[in-house]
């Protein structure tokens, strides 16, 4: 089968490149890949500023159907569309495991990583690891469910304030997501904010009805205090990396702010002083829990949010233009299609699969 593989360690040695299909092990379920999301994780891979251990195929959001099941596997049929989370090989037995907390294992190696993932027409998981896709939840929307999770998890460290104000740094897809997600769970005004070198990213989130701000043309904190009545904000939710002063000079005393975008380097400057004063509650979320996954769905069978328009399918033999488009931000979120030849999902390219 073709898989997307990074083939050995430093920056690049990304390829496409033919493997045998998986087997399925005890404990263990083959997946016939139907999408797969690429994320800014992705990206920091190829460069080889995330951890991975080469050669593994990359991708660990996707959404399949069950191919076959490994022995002692039971409560999955073949043919069940399924999402997974990626906390493959968390021991168990360590204390975070045992506290539910098997995400942030050290042991963990996600498909994508730490063993092979979705950029692949099969991908071999942990059964324990599934989710049951509803029905009315279609392929595109499923693909999302990981960073919708990622959101979720954010929110269940700091919840979004029924009435309040939500203010969302950074508008990639976790920002947009965030956006939409504070507007469903109830927040009586959120905003989304970015530099103009994403004028597209806040233009796209516009047109799904989120307020957005360009931050080159304000002053962050002065405009979400005066966007709050002169309050300051309840909940910031940080998702660039690279604005935790403004999000916490927005903060209204006592207000909260959740961390999830990766900072460009270990070592960024923080107004320590200005955080005392504001009595600043600052959380930081990694990576997605158990039960946010099964939230996510629910919201996306319920409707509460669509994100299927931040989507843009690619063939997965179009893994480089797909891969350029998400650096160069001309696409919120590329989805790959290995059986792109196969099933009725639109691509955005006309390229056969070659089989
Ligand atoms: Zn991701
Ligand atoms: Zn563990």
């Amino acid at each position: 089968m073709r898989a997307l593989r990074k083939t050995a360690g430093g920056a690049g040695n990304l390829v496409l490149e033919w493997v045998p299909r998986p087997r399925p092990r005890p404990g263990w379920v083959v997946l016939d890949v139907r999408l797969a999301g690429i994320c800014g994780t992705d990206l920091h891979i190829v460069a080889d500023e995330f951890p991975n251990w080469p050669p593994v195929t990359l991708g660990h959001e996707f959404i399949g159907t069950i191919n076959s099941l490994g022995e002692g596997v039971t409560g999955w049929a073949v043919g069940q569309r399924v999402v997974c989370e990626p906390h493959a090989l968390a021991c168990r037995r360590c204390h975070l495991c045992r506290r539910g907390l098997a995400h942030l294992c050290s042991e963990k190696r996600s498909p994508g990583w730490g063993i092979d993932g979705g950029f692949a027409e099969q991908v071999l998981v942990p059964a324990d690891l599934l989710h049951s896709v509803p029905e009315g939840v279609d392929d595109v929307a499923a693909a999302l469910v990981e960073p919708l999770s990622i959101v979720v998890t954010a929110f269940e460290r700091t919840p979004v304030p029924l009435g309040g104000s939500v203010l969302v740094l950074g508008p990639g897809p976790i920002g947009i997501l965030s956006a939409l997600v504070a507007l469903a769970a109830g927040a009586g005004q959120a905003a989304l904010v970015g530099r103009p070198s994403s004028a597209g990213r806040l233009a796209f989130a516009a047109e799904l009805g989120i307020e957005v701000w360009d931050s080159s043309g304000c002053d962050v904190p002065e405009a979400a205090y005066a966007w709050t009545c002169g309050r300051g904000v309840d909940l910031v939710v940080e998702t660039s990396g690279g604005a935790i002063a403004e999000g916490i000079g927005a903060l209204r005393r006592q207000g909260r702010m959740c961390v999830l975008g990766i900072p460009g380097a270990d070592v960024i400057p923080v107004p320590w002083g200005l955080a005392m004063n504001r009595a600043a509650d600052i959380a930081f979320s990694l990576s997605s829990s158990y039960s946010s996954w099964d939230a996510a769905l629910a919201m996306l069978a319920r409707g509460a949010i669509d994100p299927r328009p931040l989507a843009s399918v690619f063939d997965l033999a179009d893994w480089e233009q797909a891969f350029a488009a998400t650096r160069e931000r001309a696409v919120v979120k590329a989805l790959l299609n290995p059986v792109a030849s196969q099933n009725a999902i639109p691509t955005t390219s006309s390229t056969e699969a070659t089989q």
